[in-house]
């Protein structure tokens, strides 16, 4: 395992390196390869699909989502790229800031239903520092998002933080919670990564007869039925459901752009707030600032309508 900085990043990382997998796409069962590729500074994360020798880009943005449905896709028509949240989650969840993602197919393949293979493929290539600062989104006053008594918010905090509460039905699942007081790519790579997406029986008949769902399996997916899990192996963690549910809200807030400082906390979430808190929080400039440190101190580097001036 890398030896991971535990402090606050203040510098652009990439990828030492190109590295690549192959994987099936959960929804097309078609094979899909994907790369990951160093970028210069300020690039941020960009996909680029590759289609019929055409390549079309779509940045890792907040404008760029099409659709929030189960998974997130990102870019329209042959630009599209859905299920993008574990490979974003684990590029954010180990502070890679700038990297070009390449694509041959529609979706990101869902490998284990994890991040664990997408960490794996980031320890190989490497990560490069850059000589250039990574701005923070720190958040200075509270932003909140509610949908259907779901709710879900971000308040100032001197670390990014999450409290995450879950409750289904299913009494395997019923209320899980749980509380990250500094979210580190260690602790990324530890407690998060490897927490699977999970679905109920029922759900996965109707999404496959929908013509969805192809490349599903209990090798990609913890299937729970009336009984309880089905998968052989059983979970890789008690509360695997909520782990896996941080895991995808660090896929949807690296659409804010930068690291962001603040605690967010969630009830009852999924994509659809997630990404709810993300347009929220872009919307409300005046309750967060951008600011990159320095070795003299904290130095503002932009701060959107904050009225204060930038250095
Ligand atoms: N859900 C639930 N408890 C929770 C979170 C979600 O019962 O704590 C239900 C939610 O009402 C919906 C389903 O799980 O019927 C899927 O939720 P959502 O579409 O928000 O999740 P996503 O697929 O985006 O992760
Ligand atoms: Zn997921």
């Amino acid at each position: 395992m890398v030896a991971w900085r535990q402090e606050a990043v203040t510098q652009q990382r990439t990828l030492a390196q190109r590295v690549a997998c192959t994987g099936l796409g959960l929804h097309t069962g078609q094979p899909v390869r994907l790369s990951l590729s160093p970028a210069r500074v300020n690039t941020g994360i960009r996909f680029i699909r590759h289609t019929d020798g055409v390549e079309y880009e779509t940045p890792v943005i907040a404008g760029s989502v099409s659709a929030t449905h189960h998974a997130t896709t990102l870019g329209c028509g042959d630009a599209s790229v859905s299920t993008v949240e574990h490979l974003l989650a684990s590029l954010h969840g180990l502070q890679i800031h700038n990297a070009i993602v390449g694509v041959d197919g529609p979706e990101v393949p869902v490998m284990d239903g994890s991040a664990e293979a997408f960490v794996h493929l980031i320890e190989t290539a490497g990560v490069y520092e850059q000589h250039e600062v990574q701005p923070v989104l720190r958040i200075d006053r509270k932003v909140e998002f509610r949908s259907e008594g779901r709710s879900i918010s971000i308040e100032p905090a001197r670390h990014f933080q999450i409290s995450y509460r879950i409750d289904f039905k299913h009494p395997t699942i019923g209320v899980q919670q749980i509380e990250i007081d500094r979210l580190n790519p260690a602790i990324f790579q530890a407690e998060i990564a490897r927490a699977r997406t999970f679905g109920f029986l029922e759900e996965v008949e109707a999404l496959q007869r929908a013509g969805l769902g192809l490349g599903g399996s209990l090798g990609n997916t913890v299937v729970l039925d009336r009984n309880g899990v089905m998968n052989p192996g059983g979970l890789r963690f008690g509360d695997e459901f909520v782990r896996h549910k941080v895991l995808d809200l660090m896929g949807d807030l690296a659409l804010l752009g930068a690291p962001v400082v603040g605690r967010v906390r969630v009830d009852r979430g999924g994509h659809a707030l997630h990404y709810g808190l993300v347009l929220e929080v872009l919307a409300q400039s005046s309750s967060w600032t951008m600011v990159g440190e320095s070795v003299r101190g904290v130095k503002k580097i932009t701060a959107p309508n904050s009225g204060v001036p930038s250095l």
